[in-house]
């Protein structure tokens, strides 16, 4: 009797055994995969373009050279904010591209865009380090100006953050200026854009169209900041002015006159 019990368990152990063996080989099979369509995916989204094209260096590439200039305090005040870096994760992040979807080759100058953070700076910083492997999750700011004026550096410049879905940048000669790098998505101005995030005052969640907007540190770190590019004023914009789902209002009760008088403070940027 014990015999037969023990036999009973023998063979419901080892089927156990071979079972566990056939699923774990199933989960890795299924894994890699997903891995594999993984990277099919990315690839397909930061694909090296230099390499199919050979004279594609040739072509002026505006963000290899990003114009950046040394910086300097505001002239008038002495002006130098606090710094700081708080890397995003690299699943928000890419390679700015050379060409798009449709083999278009890209040359746009880079173009401002201005946004702000609603929640607080950290809680839009935890958002970006956070990994995330779904396209539809990932986003990210290259710059953060805190309440306090801290220039917070997230995703380098000469990366493409994805900062705004669905926009399109009209420039000053009315040219529709837009990209798409990814055929799932419309076009977006994340490929010339350089995103900087204000952070926006405490509880402006529910404070609607208006708020009591930015600090003057915050107006002299964005001047600080883009004094440092040769970026033109009239290529300066807003999320609101870029957006094309008529969702985004951000940055909310930005003075650009305010800022625009500080910028020209700087020798490099008079108006
Ligand atoms: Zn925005």
């Amino acid at each position: 009797m014990i015999d037969k019990f023990r036999w009973i368990l023998r063979s419901l152990l080892g089927r156990l055994f071979v079972l566990t063996l056939v699923s774990a080989l199933l989960m890795i099979s299924v894994s890699q995969g997903a891995f594999a369509r993984a990277r099919v995916l990315f690839s397909l989204r930061s694909e090296p373009v230099e390499a199919e094209l050979p004279t594609v260096e040739a072509i002026p590439n505006p963000f290899k050279n990003p114009a950046l200039l040394p910086a300097v305090p505001n002239p008038s005040i002495g002006y130098d904010p606090p710094q700081r870096t708080a890397m995003a994760d690299p699943s928000n992040y890419d390679r700015r591209v050379l060409q798009d979807v449709d083999g278009n080759l890209l040359t746009n100058p880079l173009v401002v865009v201005l946004h702000e953070t609603v929640g607080t700076a950290q809680s839009a910083i935890y958002l970006f380090q956070t990994h995330h492997p779904d396209d539809w999750d990932q986003v990210s700011y290259h710059v953060i100006i805190e309440r306090d004026g801290t220039v917070v550096y997230i995703v380098p410049i000469e990366m493409r953050a994805f900062g705004a879905g669905n926009s399109v940048f009209v420039n000053a000669n009315g040219r529709v200026e837009g990209v798409r790098t990814n055929p799932d998505f419309p076009p977006s101005v994340n490929n010339f854009a350089y995103h900087i995030s204000l952070e926006s005052p405490p509880g402006s969640w529910e404070s609607g169209p208006t708020h009591r907007g930015y600090t003057e540190e915050q107006y002299q770190s964005l001047a600080w900041l883009l004094a440092r590019t040769d970026i033109p004023d009239d290529r300066i914009t807003t999320h609101e002015a870029v957006d094309r789902t008529e969702s985004r209002i951000d940055p909310r009760s930005f003075d650009r006159q305010r800022f625009l008088a500080i910028l020209h403070q700087y020798p490099n940027r008079r108006a």
